[in-house]
C-alpha cells in the first residue's frame, strides 16, 4: 500500500530506531539483525528496500516467495518465516539461508531427509510456543526438551537458535514476558551443554523494541516498512 518513496524512508526509521533500541539496552547494533518481511508486497516494493541498502528478507509462501526472488537481484538473502508443509521443503531448500520456524520433529526429520538426499545443509530455527496458544505452531518447551536429543541427532540440521511470536495485544509491553521467556528458556537448553543457540527471533512491527530489550538477535517487521497487508483470504 505504500507508494515507493515512504519505503526508503519506513526503512530508515526503522533502522536508527532498531539501533537506538540496542544501544538503551546496552547491545550492540550490529547484533540485532532486521529480516525485512515482505510476503504479500510485490516485488517492486522490495527492490525499493534493497536499492535502499536492506539485503534480508523475509517470505512466508514458497510459492509466492520463489517467484518473486528470481525477478531480483541475486545478492539478496531469503529467510523462511512462515508454516511450512513437507511438500515445499524440497522446492524451499536452496532458495532459503535460514528457516525461522521449525515447528515439529516430522518437519526437521523431512528437512533433514532431503537435505541429506541433495547433499545440502539447513539453517535453521526452531519455533517455540511460549505463550502456550493453542492457535499457534511450535515446539511447547516441554516438548522441545524432549526432542533435543533427536533434533541435535541430524546433521544435516544447523540449528543456530530459536524463534517465537508474542500473543497479539495493542500493548507491546505484554509481549515482553513472552520474549523473556525465550531467552531463560534458550539459557536453560545450553545449561544442559552439547549445544549452542546465539540467534533469537523476536519481535515484529509492533513489538521490536521490547524484543531486542530480551535479546532478539532477528527481529521481522513488515508492517513498518512496507505499510499494512491486505487481510489473508480464509
Ligand atoms: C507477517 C509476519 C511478521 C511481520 O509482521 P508485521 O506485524 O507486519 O511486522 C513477522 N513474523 C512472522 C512469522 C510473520 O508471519
Amino acid at each position: 500500500m505504500s507508494t515507493d518513496s515512504s519505503i526508503s524512508t519506513n526503512l530508515a526509521t526503522l533502522l536508527s530506531d532498531m539501533a537506538a533500541t540496542a544501544r538503551q539496552a546496552g547491545r550492540n547494533e550490529a547484533d540485532v539483525r532486521l529480516v525485512a518481511v515482505s510476503k504479500t508486497h510485490p516485488a517492486a516494493d522490495i527492490l525499493e528496500a534493497a536499492r535502499a541498502g536492506q539485503v534480508l528478507f523475509g517470505e512466508s509462501r514458497v510459492q509466492e516467495a520463489l517467484p518473486k526472488a528470481a525477478s531480483l537481484p541475486p545478492v539478496l538473502e531469503w529467510h523462511f518465516i512462515g508454516h511450512l508443509q513437507a511438500n515445499k521443503v524440497r522446492k524451499a531448500l536452496p532458495h532459503f539461508a535460514l528457516f525461522h520456524s521449525v515447528d515439529n520433529l516430522n518437519l526437521a526429520r523431512d528437512i533433514a531427509r532431503i537435505a541429506a538426499e541433495t547433499e545440502q545443509k539447513a539453517r535453521v530455527l526452531i519455533e517455540v510456543n511460549i505463550s502456550g496458544e493453542v492457535t499457534k505452531y511450535g515446539f511447547s518447551p516441554t516438548a522441545l526438551e524432549d526432542s533435543i536429543d533427536s533434533l541435535l541427532g541430524l546433521p544435516q540440521l544447523e540449528i543456530a537458535g530459536l524463534m517465537t511470536m508474542a500473543p497479539y495485544s495493542e500493548n507491546p509491553e505484554l509481549a515482553r514476558p513472552t520474549f523473556a521467556a525465550l531467552r531463560e528458556f534458550r539459557d536453560r537448553l545450553e545449561a544442559r551443554g552439547g549445544i549452542v543457540l546465539p540467534e533469537l527471533s523476536m519481535g515484529m512491527s509492533g513489538d521490536f523494541r521490547q524484543a531486542i530489550h530480551e535479546g532478539a538477535t532477528l527481529v521481522r517487521v513488515g508492517t513498518a516498512i512496507f505499510g499494512s497487508r491486505p487481510p489473508p483470504i480464509a
